[in-house]
């Protein structure tokens, strides 16, 4: 028993301190590349049941110098342990507000709505909606073409106060969406009091289907509810034609999805769209 006990202490610690190490290196390396400029946004396009283009989410990359193209799910979680997850956000909405103004004049890109993520940090900073419309007047972003994805658990930290930035946001123009739909756990009443746009169904129901009837159960419930608030329903992570068709006949009218494209970078999109039937 002393012997395991010894193993047991020798192997955990030299554990331990390399995930401390390389936790540690990963919130300097982020540090560095914003600096650096690593990030980027990419623009993954969602479409409307014509298949005309109805919106866009910006969505956060790294370009790593040494590992590539990094998705947020390797380092979302550590920048946030860093403290650091604030000061991405503000970064990201910077730069998909300095895109829209680019956009701006442009005979597609003009006038396609751009969805940005907003994290509990972001929001529950006192003063929040004052610096979305600091954004907004220093980049020349048109309001009523940003679209803020809030989630449940970013929400129900202080609905009061969400409900107050939100109203703020909304007299200029600035739209919102639930995402990740489904999976939160809180009750639904609070969707009578938040001032939303859209629900994204979350891709876990979309990608269980065709195959799963309770998915479809559910994702009609969503449709049904959405249509007596009158928020618009969008379905995320939809990969097959079949995917498509059922989610269309039952009653979702907007889609994002590797079926119809890829997240990519913002003159990709823009060479894209002009492709694309218009409006
Ligand atoms: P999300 O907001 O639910 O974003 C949708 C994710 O699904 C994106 O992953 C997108 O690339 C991916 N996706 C789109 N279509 C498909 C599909 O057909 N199949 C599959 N399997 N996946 C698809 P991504 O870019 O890796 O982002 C992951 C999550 O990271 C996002 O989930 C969001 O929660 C977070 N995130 C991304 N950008 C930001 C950001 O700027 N700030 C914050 N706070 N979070 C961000
Ligand atoms: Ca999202
Ligand atoms: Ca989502
Ligand atoms: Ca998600």
């Amino acid at each position: 028993a002393k012997d395991a006990g010894k193993n047991t202490w020798y192997f955990f610690v030299p554990a331990f301190q390399e995930a401390v190490n390389s936790r540690l290196r990963l919130e300097e390396e982020i540090r560095q590349g914003l600096l650096r400029g690593e990030f980027h946004v990419h623009y993954q396009p969602q479409f409307d049941e014509r298949g005309h283009l109805a919106g866009a989410e910006a969505l956060v990359r790294w370009q790593h110098p040494e590992h590539g193209l990094m998705i947020p799910g390797h380092f979302i979680g550590a920048a946030e342990q860093a403290g650091l997850l604030q000061q991405l956000d503000h970064w990201v909405l910077v730069e998909a507000c300095h895109q829209l103004a680019a956009w701006s004049g442009h005979p597609v890109m003009g006038s396609v709505p751009v969805s940005v993520n907003i994290s509990a940090v972001q929001l529950h900073q006192g003063d929040f909606s004052t610096q979305v419309m600091g954004v907004l007047a220093e980049t020349g972003a048109p309001a009523n073409l940003l679209m803020l994805e809030l989630t449940e658990s970013v929400l129900v930290r202080d609905m009061a106060l969400a409900i107050a930035h939100m109203e703020a946001l909304r007299v200029h123009g600035v739209r919102f969406a639930l995402d990740d739909f489904g999976t939160g756990y809180s009750s639904l009443s609070y969707l009578q009091q938040l001032p939303l746009d859209e629900l994204k169904i979350d891709q876990s129901f979309v990608r269980s289907l065709p195959a799963d009837t309770g998915s479809l159960v559910i994702i009609r419930a969503i449709t049904a509810l959405a249509e007596s608030f009158g928020f618009d329903v969008i379905a995320e992570g939809v990969e097959t034609d079949a995917q498509h068709t059922l989610l269309a006949s039952n009653g979702c009218r907007y889609f994002q999805g590797y079926l119809f494209a890829q997240p990519m970078p913002a003159e990709a999109l823009t060479t894209l769209a002009t492709t694309l039937p218009r409006n």
